[in-house]
């Protein structure tokens, strides 16, 4: 029999099955329904609002309804909202695909589309194994990951993915690679100690490894864990010594979040793959893209279609998404963006400083405009009732573990990320330990 439901938030509960949700958690806890979001403000049916400090799942650049990405895809609907790429092309994709070779000083210059994060991992896992078959080795198809990766939850993804609830119950549909140490701390014998277990890996496995995948400089869905860039750049040497392609994972930390436009631009690292999405169109339309060299392009050129790359989605380099991406690089030349972040580091590293010295946190960390703070709790749903209190103090947080984050729109104002630490302080003081 049909129940007669009253309110949005109830509604919620029945038909929509919301994603990384035990639902039953929902009891007398129902989703927020948004009504309307501007700048780092959501705004829900009932009035209250609340500051997005983790960019609506680190999408957001640049705050809700920015006026120059609306415009930018209201422009492109009046012109042609989407046509297949395959035997058809449109200005958005050329330009944006010139424009993300360009941020990458012409290295990986060829840009391949899809609408999620997962897809442009297996795009490149695919791509890579395509690459040796193509080049004879068709021995080279296995893949390298690192402790605390995360890649997405596709079954390609999962396999170089290392969060065991994402994994365990698919565990036997997927290929799960074997799995690097990270240094988490900048010891230099540390950094050496681990990328000696990497160069034993590679030298005994070589033969058939395809590629290496790596976060760069930060493993955000694991808990926002920081590496030196040394140990990065070590891979990318050993990975080109052994002949096995680095993929440089940059759909977290791409566009300017960890200060540089993407982060494996701070070290010496020389990637064969970068898989981007989340930021890419600053939260307003899903896109993926994968960029890679010409030396992949030129191996895959050839009279056969089976020599081609064989992958392809419906919606693959939508012109809304690719247009709303070529605005977000407008914003980040023409606004200066990395550098008017650069600029207001030291006070917001001031403003952080109440939670800092919070009797809860243990320590804290900084990276381009990333803060973490990591809580002394014993309480294993520490993360929800966080979440749940936040949003009684007008602020969406989502810790993952014991490990506190924002991750704001760079648009933030101090006054708001003001309020963004207060609030956070009140949770902190209200959560059970
Ligand atoms: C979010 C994320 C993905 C997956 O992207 P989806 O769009 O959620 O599929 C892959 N890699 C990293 C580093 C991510 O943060």
């Amino acid at each position: 029999m049909k129940k007669t439901i009253s309110s949005w938030d109830e509604r919620s509960l029945q038909a929509v099955w919301h994603p990384c949700t035990q639902m039953k958690f929902h009891e007398g806890f129902a989703p927020v329904v948004i009504k309307e979001a501007r700048g780092v403000k959501l705004f829900d049916e009932a009035g209250n609002s609340y500051i997005d400090a983790i960019s609506s799942w680190w999408v957001n650049l640049f705050g809700h309804q920015n006026e120059r990405i609306k415009q930018a895809v209201i422009e492109q609907l009046n012109q042609v909202e989407h046509v297949m790429l395959a035997g058809f092309s449109h200005k958005p994709v050329i330009e944006l695909s010139e424009r993300l070779s360009a941020k990458t000083n012409y290295q990986l210059g060829h840009a391949f589309y899809a609408s999620d994060g997962a897809s442009a991992t297996e795009i490149a896992l695919k791509m890579s194994v395509h690459y040796w078959r193509n080049k004879g080795f068709p021995h080279k198809h296995q893949f390298l990951a690192l402790k605390n990766s995360y890649h997405g939850e596709t079954m390609g993804a999962l396999g170089v993915t290392d969060i065991d609830l994402f994994k365990q119950a698919y565990q036997d549909l997927i290929h799960i690679a074997p799995l690097l140490p990270v240094p988490y701390s900048h010891e230099a014998h540390e950094i050496e100690q681990c990328l000696a277990v990497a160069q034993t890996y590679l030298e005994e496995h070589h033969q058939q490894l395809s590629s290496m995948i790596v976060e760069p400089l930060v493993q955000a869905a694991a808990g926002m864990l920081f590496y030196p860039k040394q140990y990065l750049a070590g891979l990318s040497q050993l990975a080109k010594a052994y002949q096995v392609h680095l993929i440089v994972d940059e759909i977290a930390m791409g566009f300017g979040r960890t200060g540089s436009f993407f982060a494996y631009q701070q070290s010496t690292a020389q990637p064969d793959f970068i898989c981007l999405s989340k930021g890419i169109t600053g939260g307003f339309l899903p896109l993926s893209a994968v960029l890679t060299t010409e030396e992949v392009y030129q191996e895959f050129y050839s009279h056969d279609i089976a020599h081609g790359f064989l992958h392809s989605h419906s919606y693959t380099g939508n012109p809304l998404a690719c247009r709303a991406a070529l605005e977000v690089l407008n914003i980040f030349d023409e606004e200066r963006v990395l550098q008017t972040n650069q600029s207001r580091l030291e006070l917001l590293n001031q403003l952080v400083l109440p939670l800092v010295h919070h009797p809860r946190v243990n320590s804290w960390r900084q990276l381009g405009m990333i803060w973490v703070f990591s809580i002394d709790t014993q309480n294993p749903s520490f993360a929800r009732e966080c979440y749940q209190l936040g949003l009684r103090h007008h602020i969406l947080i989502r810790p993952i573990g014991n490990q506190l984050y924002f991750m704001p729109p760079y648009t933030i104002t101090d006054e708001e990320f003001i309020e963004l630490v207060t609030g956070t302080l009140c949770v902190l003081n209200g959560v059970s330990g």
